[in-house]
């Protein structure tokens, strides 16, 4: 049975407990260990699915389909574990499968209450996720103090109660403010969200103390005195440029060791960080520069492209290069044209999105990629937007669109299949991971090594409209990436461009550190060749 290792959060949101979370299943990863993780959301939407990114930041999808927090990227990215639905669960989801067993008689009878009901509900979805790993790792979304967050603390003081204290470990993530004015840390906050923990009965083990200051021994005594936690627990955890650093500076703590010690691992060995030092020194080390332009309607919520943005930052490793990302608002792209916005830019992304809000721009943004020979990469409907782009400048199909943003467009490109119609909006989404299978000799399949068949993941419910692509492939643009049976467009390619590539599935959900999506490295790659011949 696995040991289980609960991160609490205090004083405020947004303090990193999700990275903080990836960087201590890498560290325990790094000492041979078998971890996976685990997110608990306090909201009541039963998944992020609906959950609009301004808000709530990027969904995250896994190769069974969840559309998951943005958290479970990181997990991903810092560990080699892979997620599934059971990773994520929300309280809505949670009370959701309370009612329905309600409903279904399955209490016989019996008054249905949070205690013990949904606190055995969680329970139950903290030991799904054990499948012989070493260490599960629990991140509760959230505050202490909220609400929301009490039936998920109630049920891991039982937790710890039912498999024994030495069996859970329970980390709280906390904030040790500055004070300029006195040029003072301040513990009080920290010593109030350890008593509302201590109040329910909860006494966490160590403490995650974030600090633009390093801690020193004097003001660590004073929180360990306070929070009942002994002094080498409470961790400074420093704000640091890099995330990919937060595992050497927590094992620089002896936060590792901590871990292993308290929950007696024996089978950890010393930790292995050849790695996370390898990343680092690399992104010290780059001293190219590479713009690229994120062109997309979020762009004011970097929160939304997450995956994406660190995806690029791997590609920029695998070739040695800085990657600069220039988020670029489409609309703004409609007013103000393309020339003034996307000049001295390596590199074209345009990402995923829903909605028509700022379409037109994002196909001019493509039209300029084609015509300037500017590097050019388009994920999902960035794809679809370079089919539009194709068929109205190059094939002579004026008004083309897709049937997304035109119900009336003569040619709809993009479209939905004929399966697909009239089903209720939610359920047509095709999810989670799908094969592809690449045309050899093309760019697809030279940037995946030759390989044939891929696998990624998706989210969208349009696909190429199998009516236009022949008049598309006449054209001069190229399939390269085709569903099994030849009836899904998974990507395609401008022969003769540069790099013009594009994909209807997201593989920046498929990208770590140490192992670089092999689009986003060809894509930084080929920015790297065009930053020395575009403008000159
Ligand atoms: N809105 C498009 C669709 O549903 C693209 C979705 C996306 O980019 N994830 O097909």
């Amino acid at each position: 049975m696995a040991k289980y290792i609960f991160i609490t959060g205090g004083v405020l949101s947004s303090l990193g407990k999700g990275l903080s979370s990836a960087s201590i299943g890498a560290l325990l990863e790094a000492r041979g260990l078998r971890v996976t993780l685990q997110k608990f959301d306090p909201y009541l939407n039963v998944d992020p699915g609906t959950m609009s990114p301004f808000q709530h930041g990027e969904v995250f999808v896994t190769d069974d389909g969840a559309e998951t927090d943005l958290d479970l990227g990181h997990y991903e990215r810092f560990t080699h574990a892979r997620m599934r639905k059971e990773n994520n669960f929300t309280a809505g989801r949670i009370y959701n499968n309370v009612i329905t067993k309600e409903r279904e008689g399955e209490y016989l009878g019996g008054t249905v209450q949070v205690i013990p009901h949904i606190t055995d509900e969680i329970k139950t979805c903290f030991r799904a996720v054990d499948h012989g790993e070493d260490i599960v790792l629990c991140e509760i979304g959230g505050t202490v103090g909220d609400i929301e967050s009490l039936p998920f603390l109630e049920a891991i003081r039982q937790f710890r109660f039912d498999l024994g204290a030495e069996n859970v470990l329970i980390i709280h993530v906390t904030l040790i403010p500055y004070i300029k004015t006195s040029e003072e840390l301040k513990t009080k906050p920290t010593q109030h969200s350890v008593m509302k923990l201590r109040e329910i009965g909860i006494q966490p083990d160590v403490l995650l103390c974030r600090t633009e200051n390093p801690l020193d021994s004097d003001i660590k005594r004073k929180i360990s005195l306070f929070c009942n936690v002994s002094p080498s627990a409470v961790i400074t955890a420093i704000d640091v440029g890099n995330i990919y650093e937060v595992p050497l500076k927590f094992n620089e703590e002896g936060l590792d060791q901590i871990i292993v010690d308290r929950l007696d691992l024996k089978k950890a060995g010393e930790p292995d960080l050849a790695s996370w030092r390898e990343i680092v020194q690399k992104t010290r080390e780059c001293t190219l520069e590479t713009e690229i332009a994120i062109v997309g309607k979020y762009v004011d919520l970097k929160e939304s492209y997450k995956s994406l943005s660190e995806s690029l930052f791997h590609g920029g490793l695998a070739n040695d290069v800085k990657v600069n990302l220039r988020y670029v608002d489409s609309e703004e792209i409609e007013e103000k044209g393309s020339a003034q916005l996307l000049s001295q830019i390596h590199g074209v992304l345009i990402p995923g999105g829903f909605g028509h809000r700022g379409i037109e721009g994002k196909i001019e943004a493509v039209r300029y990629a084609r015509e300037r020979l500017v590097p050019f990469f388009g994920i999902c409907l960035g794809m679809q937007c370079a089919i539009v782009e194709y068929a109205r400048n190059v094939c002579g199909l004026e008004s083309a669109n897709s049937a997304e943003f035109s119900g009336d467009t003569p040619h709809p490109v993009v479209a939905l299949m004929p399966d697909q119609e009239g089903v209720v909006m939610g359920g047509t989404m095709r999810l989670g991971a799908y094969p592809g299978i690449l045309r050899p000799g093309s760019l697809a399949s030279q940037v995946y090594g030759s390989a044939t068949r891929i696998e990624e993941r998706h989210r969208h419910r349009y696909e190429v409209n199998n009516a236009y692509r022949e008049n598309l492939e006449e054209g001069g643009l190229r399939f390269s990436g085709l569903s099994p049976d030849e009836r899904l467009v998974e990507m395609i390619e401008l022969p003769g461009h540069p790099f013009f590539l594009a994909c209807q599935f997201h593989p920046e959900f498929k990208s770590a550190p140490y192992a670089p999506h092999p689009i986003f490295k060809s894509f930084i790659s080929a920015a790297k060749k065009a930053r020395g011949e575009l403008f000159v």
